[in-house]
């Protein structure tokens, strides 16, 4: 029988394309998800249930109905601007909803989890690349919530043996090369699909934030990682878990970085549309250049990163986007 596996929040832009991956490597994925922010459209593949984090007895339902060993975590609200202006949805959701969570697996018996953590966890970079040993302290509610749930399971892992990997995601962007799912949220503020909505005339600009920062052109960096190579990673840090391996924080990242005005001017090149930019304050939460290095998971799980660079991410988000309706 097919291995289990708990995609909590499995409706989303990264839960769906793992979910995805992990159906084509023979495992089974049950899909949990509410949503507040997941898609029915791309709940395509294992089982689903339709559930809230918050609900601990139907997770531990769902766990030994199905008698599950693994859990991915991918149910959290992801938006730094958003957490500053609304911390409490951030706590509940991502801190005391992983926590119940945690406590279904508990009782159910699953000792495994993969956690969608964050670059956010480090805040203002000391020495870049980032490496997983850089000091965290996150300067947003929503990296504070990943923080926390991170010491968490370190915590849990001591005392109750929870075998934990932190996947500490740069930025994800980029669709699903075979075109059965890509990036929606709603709503939209991630650079890549804002840019890609101005590109198709549905939205009038996109607000660069910032152009006093200390990078060379004055925009903010981030090291855009392929959702794709994400999921590849979720399934080595399953594999690792599963075959006996411990608990482990790994960078999920390209090594470079580009800038706000460099997404910008690719996207133009790719789509061969007019983007419309204009200068707006900083926002608040962002740190000035976030590039990670990925050496250790490269290393000790094999993992490569098929789809890098902005031509591969930005391609794959054009096909996607030009051909979604909403
Ligand atoms: N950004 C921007 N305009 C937008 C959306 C994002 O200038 O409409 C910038 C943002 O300040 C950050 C980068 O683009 O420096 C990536 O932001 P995004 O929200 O995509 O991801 P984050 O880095 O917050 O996870």
């Amino acid at each position: 029988m097919a291995e289990a596996v708990l995609v909590a929040g499995g409706a989303g832009f990264i839960g769906s394309h793992v979910s995805k991956l992990l159906h084509m490597k023979g495992y089974h994925p049950v899909v949990v998800d509410n949503f507040v922010r997941g898609h029915r459209w791309a709940v395509k593949w294992g089982s689903f249930v339709e559930g809230d984090l918050a609900d601990t007895q139907q997770l531990m339902r769902v766990i030994r109905h199905h008698r599950i060993r693994a859990v991915m975590h991918f149910a959290a609200y992801a938006y730094v601007g958003e957490s500053v202006a609304e911390p409490s949805m951030y706590y509940l959701n991502n801190v005391a909803g992983t926590l119940s969570l945690l406590e279904a697996m508990r009782d159910a018996g699953a000792e495994r989890l993969i956690f969608s953590s964050s670059c956010t966890t480090y805040g203002e970079p000391r020495e870049t690349p980032i490496t997983e040993d850089h000091p965290q302290v996150p300067i947003s509610p929503y990296g504070r919530s990943k923080l926390m749930v991170e010491q968490v399971l370190r915590d849990y892992e001591d005392a109750y043996g929870l075998r934990h990997v932190n996947l500490r995601y740069f930025n994800a962007s980029g669709a699903d090369p075979e075109g059965e799912l890509g990036e929606v949220h709603d709503p939209e503020t991630h650079l890549i699909p804002v840019v890609l909505d101005v590109a198709l005339g549905r939205r009038p600009h996109v607000a660069v934030f910032g152009t006093d920062w200390n990078t060379p052109d004055g925009t903010c960096i981030r090291d855009y990682i392929h959702v794709s190579d994400l999921a590849e990673a979720h399934v080595l840090a399953l594999e690792h878990l599963l075959a006996g391996g411990g608990s482990r924080s790994y960078n999920l990242s390209n090594g470079e970085g580009f800038s706000v005005l460099q997404v910008i001017e690719e996207t133009r090149k790719i789509t061969g549309r007019t983007v419309r930019a204009i200068e707006e304050p900083r926002r608040q939460g962002d740190p000035a250049a976030l590039v990670g290095s990925s050496e250790r998971i490269r290393r000790e799980l094999g993992w490569e990163p098929r789809h890098p660079g902005l031509e591969a991410i930005i391609g794959s988000a054009w096909e996607w986007h030009r051909g979604f309706h909403t």
